[in-house]
């Protein structure tokens, strides 16, 4: 639908594609797995954190929430053995990206991004009408450190472990590249709890490195919208500047500082996602035997192979729909040569794991 004012808006905004999320149903029955979301719930500890903040009739709803959400930055540096000058606290990671890209993305220097790798990243470029770079990787899906190291861009986004392909970095790649990199090195964590490295020890030698982290995956929380940044004091310092004065609201921050205080709660169900990865990633790369990138996110990466021992763009559809006709979500990417062979399914609770792998096993047995 057209509306007069829509030629007002400014051309970029006009042209723009937004970010397309997983499909969310709304009806019971599905097995949800295309999102990467927990499947276990999040620390009893959060409803707490809540009820508390909601106490005499949620009297403490009408004072806006603390603008820095400083409690929750002295808790995580201190997770992180840094001080609260390193740390800021968004709406959710996607905002903290958005921070970035509003400090540094224009139309003069290119900002810069590996691909295939998280798709929000060039759509909050393109809200920005900022000029882009994409890296892109090869079939391997090894980071191209050389090229990452060579780029001229002030600021570089990098996933790890990627998406979708779950794909981790090392901190000797990454130390490779920040050394050499002249510009601010983003690297994404949202799966980092999943995998056997992080980069915070990275931070104490370099001030152009920038870690963003959610509680979205490993703390069961993407509902409660909370991410964060660890980073020098002169990178918040700026991320602050165009932050939204009161960008995470009272019951987030109760429920994110109630959730990071709880580490062996989050320590079981990590290792039982990590457990459960590991086990159907084993099914499908050696019984199946079909590609599956080594994961150390909570998805797996697999190229279907069908009855006739075909992959292929055709071949992910039809298992896709496949899966999708038994009420069965996973993700596919068809955008991209190197992803459209490929489903990412996230890891799910044991019912959910084995109902897809059932469905998988009936669909490969299929003329
Ligand atoms: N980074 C990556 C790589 C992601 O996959 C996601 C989730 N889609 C996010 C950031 C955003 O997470 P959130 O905004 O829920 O913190």
């Amino acid at each position: 639908m057209t509306t007069p004012l829509l030629p007002a808006a400014l051309p970029h905004i006009q042209r723009l594609h937004a970010y397309t999320p997983g499909l969310q149903p709304t009806e019971p029955g599905w097995v949800k797995l295309n999102t990467n979301e927990c499947p276990y719930a999040p620390s009893p500890r959060v409803i707490e954190a809540i009820t508390r903040e909601l106490a005499d009739g949620a009297a403490a709803l009408r004072l806006y929430p603390n603008p820095k959400a400083l409690p929750l930055r002295r808790l995580i540096a201190a997770q992180n053995k840094l001080a609260e000058e390193n740390v800021i606290i968004g709406n959710g990671s996607d905002d903290i990206l958005n921070l970035l890209v509003r400090c540094f993305a224009s139309a003069t220097a290119a900002t810069a991004y590996t691909f295939p790798s998280y798709s929000l990243y060039p759509v909050l470029i393109a809200i920005q009408d900022g000029k882009t770079a994409e890296v892109p990787f090869d079939r391997s899906m090894r980071l191209p450190v050389e090229q990452i190291a060579a780029s001229t861009a002030p600021i570089f986004f990098l996933t790890s472990p990627n998406a979708p392909t779950g794909v981790a970095f090392t901190n000797a790649e990454l130390e490779t590249v920040l050394t050499r990199y002249r510009g601010l090195l983003v690297v994404d964590e949202a799966y980092a709890p999943f995998a056997k490295e992080n980069a915070t020890a990275l931070l104490a030698r370099f001030p152009n490195l920038v870690i963003v982290r959610t509680l979205s995956k490993a703390h069961a929380l993407a509902g409660i919208r909370v991410g964060y940044a660890l980073a020098a004091p002169a990178v918040i310092d700026l991320l602050d500047r165009v932050r939204d004065s009161y960008n995470v609201n009272r019951l987030s921050q109760a429920a994110a500082a109630a959730a990071l205080s709880d580490t062996a709660y989050y320590a079981g169900i990590i290792n039982k996602v990590k457990q459960t990865r590991d086990h159907y990633l084993g099914e499908w790369a050696g019984n199946f035997g079909w590609f599956t990138y080594d994961s150390q996110a909570n998805f797996i990466f697999t190229e279907p192979k069908n009855a006739r021992g075909e992959t292929g763009p055709a071949v992910a559809k039809a298992a896709y729909d496949y899966l999708l006709s038994k009420k069965v979500l996973v993700r596919y990417f068809p955008a991209h040569a190197l992803t459209a062979p490929f489903l990412r399914i996230s890891v799910g609770n044991d019912d959910e794991m084995f109902a897809v792998h059932q469905h998988l096993a009936a669909w490969r047995q299929l003329a």
